[in-house]
């Protein structure tokens, strides 16, 4: 009181100036909402983390909010402060043992359930597997006769090796001898009479045609990109069309297991023949392709002109206003 009565105003005016300067010190302002202690004096704050100054205090409800965020759904994920990467120290409630057990039976499930999910696909891929294995030997040997074989041969053995029926087909359906014929036909064709005569287009390559190129090697091989559907159609399919063969070519013959494998030899052998005959005719499109001269593309003139026509620009204008826009 004495202050104001006397009127020694440089006294007041550094008293005033020091309790500003703390006040402002001390004044929590949440970095989350920018809200400061005036706003609403009975939010509860936090200083949950290392820094100083502006970002030194928050909202507990603020904090919550972000640690929500980060959190993802995932309660017991760690969060740090994004500014001096003090981890926040999280505390819950004790809620009892019961809640305890239940937390920890739940962490136990989220873990092992993948791998089970894991399990059950492999296993029913195998136990596809192995019934598809079943299934082939029944249609290769005949229903009676796969029957008494599968009696007499040990389980261990049909679980090992029903299954890998479909491996050896996709495995065999990888194997790309088709190329290796054609290429062997490339190389020696031209040594070979007999090939000369039956397959003529296979040495047209290097007769000096004009436009022609001249050598296998100029011609980039085809972009050949082996698709997985189709080995696994093809493989497991094949089965199937080996029995269709053997009956439609082999049907003489009394042998289920030697009519499908006849049947078999003949449909690769078929096939594998157009395959080549297909590959090579590709080749000589690919090598025998022109390029034709520029010919300027036909304008059709439109049969519906536009209702106010452009005025045609005469020489002299154009040349003005090139000059302009110069
Ligand atoms: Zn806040
Ligand atoms: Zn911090």
């Amino acid at each position: 009181m004495s202050f104001f009565t006397s009127g020694n105003t440089p006294v007041t005016q550094v008293v005033a100036t020091r309790n500003d300067l703390e006040s402002n010190e001390e004044k929590k302002y949440c970095w989350v909402c920018f809200a400061s202690e005036d706003d609403d004096a009975h939010a509860s704050w936090v200083q949950p983390c290392n820094c100083r100054g502006t970002t030194k205090w928050v909202h507990q409800v603020c904090l919550q909010r972000w640690v929500d965020e980060k959190q993802k759904g995932n309660m017991s994920g760690k969060v740090s402060c994004p500014q001096c990467n003090s981890e926040y120290i999280i505390v819950f409630p004790d809620m009892g043992p019961l809640i305890v057990l239940l937390d920890a039976v739940d962490n136990v499930v989220y873990k092992v359930c993948p791998f089970v999910a894991a399990g059950i696909v492999v296993g029913s891929i195998y136990w596809t597997a192995v019934t598809y294995g079943a299934v082939t030997v029944m249609q290769v040997v005949g229903n009676k006769e796969a029957m008494n074989m599968m009696d007499q041969v040990d389980p261990l053995v049909l679980l090992v090796g029903l299954p890998a029926i479909p491996i050896v087909l996709i495995l065999g359906k990888m194997v790309r001898w088709e190329d290796t014929v054609l290429t062997f036909i490339r190389r020696h064709s031209n040594k070979v009479p007999l090939l000369k005569y039956l397959m003529p287009s296979y040495v047209l390559l290097g007769a000096g045609i004009d436009g022609v190129r001249e050598s296998n090697s100029d011609v980039p091989p085809l972009a050949d990109t082996v698709s997985a559907t189709r080995v696994l159609c093809g493989a497991l399919l094949f089965p199937t069309v080996a029995t269709i063969c053997g009956k439609i070519f082999f049907d003489n013959i009394p042998s289920n297991i030697q009519r499908t494998l006849l049947g078999g030899i003949t449909f690769i052998a078929l096939k594998g023949c157009l395959k080549i005959y297909h590959m090579q005719q590709q080749f000589i499109r690919q090598s025998k392709r022109r390029i034709l001269d520029y010919t300027p593309p036909v304008v059709q003139p439109d049969p519906t002109p536009a209702p106010t026509p452009t005025p045609v620009n005469t020489p002299t204008q154009d040349l003005t206003d090139s000059s302009q826009t110069a």
